[in-house]
């Protein structure tokens, strides 16, 4: 394994509150970078103070927009460890996505090891109040010079960091959600199934429509007959029909999350029939008529899970749950949320400590 260079900041940045920090708008002194150049591999492996790239104007991440993130987080637990969830799986999924973009793979191992040492240094900017984390942003851009069309021959990775605050510091609020049916996401043989930023350029539009109308994130439906639920935002959708947990498969147009798949994996040893199936609105319109449709809710890193309280599909709006949050989802919230922060034994093997 290559060793890391570590150049340690001079200047350390003055700590905000992290404890009530917005999402995203606050890095920490550090950030790990490697290069990559086509028949050398990764090279320069270091972590150095955070700080700006400079780059040509005809770099071809502005041009050609290969560029593929993760997110995943380091939590401080109730006696000081941080600890990280399933890192190796977001490396992994880098590699499922840098395929697709025909970008250069990553070292999921060494991609960890990387991220334990910088998480460790940068160890106090962790925030230490309930439900805080501190956010971790992978990602990887073409950076080769040139507006030639072809993927490029040398990559940038990098990972930074952000103290975060509870995302739900005002409770766990149901959020109303819209059944998106004039834009698409995401269609077969696409993109759909990487964390590529040009899947969110193009989903801005219909978000921004939806919250003009109050809903926090629309539900996109499949991009050939727009008939079958996908996913949310950046969240994977979940529904209780009649007692059973069904979720959209992933069959290339669904981003695979790694919440989504611990949550699954928690929701069938608790004994659940688990159906990952296509799911139509209309169904969930007549079982959202017929009361059968019982809870509703989104999975992702940021969230972990966000109930939905109303969802609405051609002008019509349907209440859940009496628009609070689902007995189930709760309890799958507190099981996820204690693995994650240490206050649940790790049975699965998911945990890995940084120190
Ligand atoms: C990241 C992401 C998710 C959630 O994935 P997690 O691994 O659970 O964080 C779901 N959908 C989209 C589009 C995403 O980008």
């Amino acid at each position: 394994m290559e060793q890391i260079r570590i150049q340690l900041t001079e200047n350390p940045k003055q700590k905000p509150n992290m404890d009530t920090m917005p999402f995203g708008k606050i890095y920490t002194d550090h950030m790990f970078v490697m290069n990559y150049t086509e028949g050398v591999g990764w090279h320069d492996a270091r972590i150095v103070p955070y700080g700006p790239f400079t780059l040509d104007p005809a770099t071809m991440v502005f041009h050609y927009a290969q560029e593929i993130f993760e997110g995943l987080k380091a939590y401080r637990t109730d006696d000081g460890h941080i600890q990280l969830f399933r890192p190796i799986d977001n490396f992994n999924r880098m590699n499922d996505s840098a395929e697709r973009m025909c970008m250069a793979k990553v070292d999921p191992e060494f991609c960890v090891e990387a991220l334990k040492k910088l998480v460790e240094i940068d160890a106090d900017w962790v925030p230490t109040a309930k439900d805080t984390s501190l956010y971790v942003r992978p990602f990887m851009f073409a950076d080769e010079v040139g507006v030639g069309v072809h993927a490029s021959k040398t990559y940038i990775f990098c990972m930074i960091l952000s103290p975060s605050g509870s995302y739900y510091s005002e409770g766990i609020n149901p959020v109303k959600i819209m059944i998106e049916d004039q834009d698409v996401r995401a269609v077969r043989g696409g993109t759909g199934f990487t964390k590529c930023g040009g899947n969110y350029a193009g989903s801005l539009r219909a978000a921004d429509r939806a919250a003009e109308k109050g809903f926090s994130q629309v539900l996109w439906l499949d991009g050939v007959e727009m008939k079958y639920v996908e996913e949310v935002g950046a969240m994977n959708i979940m529904f209780k029909i009649d007692g059973k947990v069904c979720t959209p498969s992933c069959h290339g147009t669904v981003l695979p999350g790694i919440t989504r798949r611990s949550i699954l994996q928690i929701a069938r040893e608790w004994g659940y029939d688990v159906e990952e199936r296509l799911i139509s609105a209309d169904e969930l319109v007549e079982a959202a008529e017929n009361g059968k449709l019982e809870e509703i809710w989104g999975t992702g890193t940021a969230a972990v899970i966000s109930p939905v309280g109303e969802i609405a599909y051609k002008g019509k709006s349907y209440v859940i749950n009496g628009g609070k949050i689902g007995e189930l989802t709760q309890k799958l919230y507190d099981e996820l949320t204690g693995i994650q922060w240490g206050r649940i034994p790790d049975t699965r093997g998911w945990i890995v400590k940084v120190k």
